[in-house]
């Protein structure tokens, strides 16, 4: 019988883990899973573990879902992979459709690539490319928040504000120009999420007035700066953008890749500011966890913009080898397909209430500087003082203690720094929701002891 140890040993001779100190495994484990199911991760010896942050945001209705399951089994009989230049498959066209449909008005064409961070390149390059094939080409800048991030790649990279990961790299990044964002946690005491995000978004104002002609385009994630720790802002900050954006002639880029499908209690999060973005990129859940895919929606504006006779070079000629995978598309399918026959975000609504109510009690602990959540994403912000909001000092590493804690007790919570959170798939139950805030609890207090 295999055991975990045995897999171990075999991965720490030839893998190289993803955002890990590799050094981090003499003290903290590999936990290698066998199998999963639901919202449960199993490992070889016999272990099991709630997936509380959706195997990094991208599961949504559980682990070896059989109606996903299907779809693929379907699929992989009937064609499993073709070019996407000068050739289409049915997969495809019906699964733009349908995005096209589910998405904000007046996005009408979906670009496919196979990561988010791809999705982020298309992005900026059509939209640079855009301004080029209108006659603007001084319109070469990005304009991105604080603490934003998009992705890993030199590109997305640059676009990010997160200096964990990208400081490292500086000297390879394009320079990007970069505002004071909307984040709530910087709220004056008695100050509400809106006034703040209206406050903020004077700075905005200032840089698209200054910079608007050598901009091409404002690139945010829409109200959850998922991998900046999880901080949060009010929906009035993207109604503003929008019209700013109309008002000096720059694209918005609204990147959903995390908080799309459901995450923040709407379908998209765009729809709780009721504006269409001039790009919309999606990954992540757009497979419900289940295959690397993902798209740039774009309007017919933009797209007519490309659309001319060879010899002028107007094309955008991008492309990736799994662009547009028949297998994905099958299966990012049977994702709407649920999201449609299960009623899922009315439903969410419910669990999103639970998962407050779980962890309410924390809400005066002297170590928690903060609660916050838009839908099915809940984050805990622990702080040395609920005061001042000190934070604890990183080398600490306050957040790796509450991980411990929660694999000891059936749950993978891994916190992003100091900050715990929930993200879970939509198929978790209230029982389950309710063992992790137990979890989370306990892990917290064990946490910030000295
Ligand atoms: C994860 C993420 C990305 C990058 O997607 P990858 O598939 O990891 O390249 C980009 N933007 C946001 C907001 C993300 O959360």
């Amino acid at each position: 019988m295999t055991s975990n140890q045995d897999i171990i040993q075999r991965d720490l001779q030839s893998v190289w883990h993803p955002c890990t100190q590799m050094k981090d495994h003499e003290k903290l484990p590999l936990i290698p899973f066998k199998s999963g199911k639901g919202v449960w991760l199993h490992d070889f010896d016999g272990n099991k573990y709630i997936d509380a942050v959706s195997s990094w945001w991208v599961n949504l209705f559980g682990h070896c879902n059989p109606r996903i399951n299907d779809a693929i089994r379907h699929q992989i009989d009937t064609l499993e992979h073709a070019m996407l230049a000068g050739f289409t498959h049915e997969p495809v066209v019906s699964l733009s459709e349908r995005l096209i449909k589910a998405t904000p008005p007046g996005l009408d064409k979906c670009f496919y690539a196979d990561n988010g961070s791809s999705a982020i390149e298309v992005a900026l390059k059509m939209s640079y490319h855009y301004w080029k094939n209108v006659g603007a080409p001084g319109k070469k800048n990005f304009v991105n928040i604080s603490n934003s991030y998009h992705g890993e790649t030199l590109g997305a990279l640059a676009l990010g504000d997160v200096a964990l990961y990208r400081d490292t790299y500086a000297p390879l990044l394009m320079d990007v120009l970069t505002v004071p964002g909307p984040d709530a946690f910087n709220r004056e005491e008695g100050e509400t999420w809106k006034d703040y995000a209206i406050r903020q978004f004077a700075h905005m104002e200032a840089m698209l007035e200054k910079h608007h002609d050598e901009v091409c385009a404002v690139v945010i994630e829409p109200l959850v700066q998922c991998a900046g720790n999880m901080r949060m802002y009010d929906p009035i900050y993207l109604t503003m953008l929008r019209e700013a954006c109309d008002r000096y002639n720059v694209h918005l880029i609204a990147d959903e890749i995390a908080v799309g499908f459901g995450r923040t209690g709407t379908m998209f999060a765009c729809e709780q500011a009721d504006i269409t973005p001039d790009f919309m990129t999606l990954s992540k859940g757009l497979t419900a966890g289940y295959l690397p895919l993902s798209v740039t929606l774009t309007s017919n504006h933009i797209y007519n913009a490309f659309y001319d006779d060879y010899e002028t070079l107007k094309a955008f000629l991008h492309s990736h080898s799994y662009t547009g995978n028949a297998i994905g598309c099958a299966v990012a399918e049977a994702t709407l397909d649920i999201f449609e026959q299960d009623n899922v975000i009315v439903e969410n609504r419910r669990l999103a209430q639970v998962m407050g109510d779980s962890v309410a009690h924390l809400a005066d602990h002297p170590n928690v500087g903060d609660i916050r959540q838009h839908g099915m994403i809940l984050a805990i912000e622990l702080v040395k003082n609920r005061k001042t909001r000190e934070l604890f000092p990183w080398q600490e590493r306050r957040g790796i203690r509450v991980y411990q804690h929660a694999l000891s007790q059936q749950a993978l919570l891994r916190p992003l720094a100091n900050v715990v959170y929930f993200m879970p798939p939509y198929v978790i139950t209230e029982d389950e929701i309710k063992h992790l805030a137990q979890v989370a609890t306990d892990g917290i207090h064990k946490a910030v002891q000295d």
